[in-house]
């Protein structure tokens, strides 16, 4: 029997499902392509499981070219905090990952299947309520929190599972009269499904990335719509998934609980149910055991601590696909320049146990990401990083622009470019001596080289040095005043009879790359010195002959 009445009463006019199924048709894509969305609730910031999610929507969107849309859920006002859109989509274009459909921007959404943002569906949400209150799927429960605590604490005592359903289910089968006086009446309710599910009765789910699973069915009387006409998160996932035409949900695995309710909302809603791929949760190791990360505990949850730490984007989505894809390290290998968009993703191969997110193989990933840009890319990243957090170094990074810019060339492309830096934040000190106004003249000797020898050594280099020699004349010069000094101008030779010599050819010019930047490692020393140019050079040769003659005075 029809509960129109019921249902015109609860829902007065509106749309009809009919004519909702036609403003929103299907999207007409190639088979295989997949339709994903991010659909986080506006909690203010990005969270490393939303850009795990996220990037896993993307990727498989564009390797099948299919479509990733974001939708805002923001029907729990409680969890809501102010702007918290904001945050969300500035996380997402940080890592690039911002959609052309959906909610592109505070306040702006773009595509047709919209809006995208769930408090504007109201109406839409109720269209499919009333349907289901006409079929008997749904019916409005007037219980209390009391009552319904009251229902726990019955259930508790007489050891059954607790929860709203079956028989104890009481406002399921209220004579229709009686649902109508209350509702007149103005008493609150919410709207609950009346599940079909049976006790014990199991339902098998292919899940994309955990395979066959069995599970309970759900027979509980689950709240669709609360008191305030809100849909909670299953209506309203059932709803829009459908209507938006998204092929795959891609969530956290936390979900694998509701999924038996939310294909059993897709059956009685008469919708396909969609291709579930449930992600690994994300792990960290702690004291030798492992562990979720936690929104709370760990900074690393909140994607804005990669950028202050000064993890370039790129690095923190290479990383994040070797824990999508177990093989993607093998392809990358391979293929050092290939684009992150080339990688054959499966949902297949990710990981069905808990993904472990380690800092340090971050960091690792980081450097080979950083190795790998151009010397523009490279400029770019790091004056984007200090315009934020560091504006002294960001400004003499753009005053000195093209130097900057030769400065991180050297030692780039080739077979093994070096591998120096891991962070933007750790570019400052590592190329200080770069800068004048940066660099500290003072310098530490290795233990086995007296400072009488390390000023002799430079004295006997300064005079011959020329700042337009070639790497070959460089290193000849060098060699060519070892000998004389009493070391070995060949480290093979040196090594058949180290105590024949004071140092090789290597320390000697070990004493010059201390005395030109006060580090015992730099890149390629001969490409700095010409950067540096020779008057700079010249200087720092002149000091640091002195500091070593006071040296050996003993000051
Ligand atoms: N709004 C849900 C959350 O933030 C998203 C879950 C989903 O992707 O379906 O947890």
């Amino acid at each position: 029997m029809c509960k129109c009445a019921l249902a015109e009463a609860l829902f007065p006019g509106g749309k009809t499902p009919e004519e909702l199924e036609l403003a929103y048709p299907e999207r007409g894509l190639p088979e295989g392509a997949a339709v994903t969305r991010f659909s986080p609730s506006p909690t203010g910031f990005l969270h490393l499981g939303g850009l795990f999610g996220a990037l896993t929507d993307a990727t498989l969107a564009q390797n099948t070219g299919g479509v990733f849309y974001v939708r805002v859920e923001d029907t729990d006002k409680k969890r809501e905090i102010a702007d918290g859109v904001r945050g969300l989509l500035d996380g997402l274009a940080a890592y690039g990952l911002l959609p052309e459909e959906g909610v592109v921007g505070v306040g702006r959404e773009a595509g047709k299947y919209g809006p995208y943002t769930q408090s504007k569906r109201i109406e839409i949400y109720h269209a499919y309520a009333k349907r289901l209150v006409e079929q008997g799927i749904a019916y409005p429960c007037f219980c209390t929190e009391e009552r319904l605590s009251a229902l726990r604490a019955e259930q508790e005592q007489t050891n059954v599972n607790t929860g709203y359903y079956g028989t104890w289910a009481c406002c399921r089968d209220l004579p229709a009269q009686e649902q109508l006086r209350r509702l007149q009446a103005g008493e609150p309710y919410t709207l609950r499904l009346r599940s079909p599910g049976v006790e014990g009765r199991k339902i098998t789910v292919q899940d994309q990335i955990k395979g066959k699973l069995e599970l309970p069915e759900n027979i509980m009387d689950v709240v669709l719509l609360k008191t305030n006409g809100v849909p909670t998160y299953h209506f309203a996932h059932a709803v829009d998934d459908h209507l938006m035409r998204t092929t795959h949900v891609i969530r956290g695995d936390e979900w694998v609980a509701s999924l038996p309710l939310h294909i059993q909302l897709f059956g009685v809603l008469g919708f396909r149910a969609p291709k579930y791929c449930h992600t690994p949760t994300l792990m960290k190791e702690e004291n030798g055991g492992k562990r979720k990360i936690s929104k709370r505990k760990d900074p690393e949850a909140a994607t804005s601590w990669f950028w202050e730490q000064g993890y370039p984007p790129e690095a923190v989505l290479e990383y994040l696909m070797t824990l999508m894809n177990s093989d993607f390290e093998a392809w990358r290998r391979a293929g050092p320049d290939a684009p992150l968009a080339a990688f054959p993703f499966r949902l297949q191969r990710m990981s069905v146990s808990g993904a472990l997110f380690d800092v340090a193989k971050l960091t690792d990933v980081s450097k080979n990401v950083i190795a790998r840009m151009s010397a523009a890319q490279s400029y770019a990243g790091l004056l984007g990083w200090a315009n934020t957090y560091d504006p002294a170094w960001a400004a003499l990074l753009t005053r000195e622009e093209a130097f900057a810019a030769a400065m991180l060339d050297i030692d780039r492309g080739g077979k093994k470019p070096r591998k120096d830096l891991a962070r933007w934040n750790e570019a400052k000190t590592a190329y200080q001596y770069f800068f004048d106004a940066l660099h500290d003249p003072a310098f530490q000797l290795p233990a086995h080289i007296a400072a009488a020898d390390a000023e002799a050594i430079l004295r006997a280099y300064a005079p011959l040095y020329d700042p337009e020699d070639d790497k070959d004349a460089w290193f000849g010069k060098i060699r060519g005043i070892c000998a004389g000094l009493g070391f070995c101008p060949d480290v093979k030779l040196f090594k058949t009879d180290p105590s024949a010599w004071k140092g090789h050819v290597g320390d000697a010019s070990g004493v010059i790359r201390l005395a030109v930047t006060g580090r015992e490692n730099t890149p390629d020393l001969c490409a700095v010195m010409r950067l540096l140019g020779g008057e700079r050079v010249r200087q720092r040769l002149q000091g640091a002959m002195l500091q070593m003659a006071g040296k050996e005075r003993g000051a």
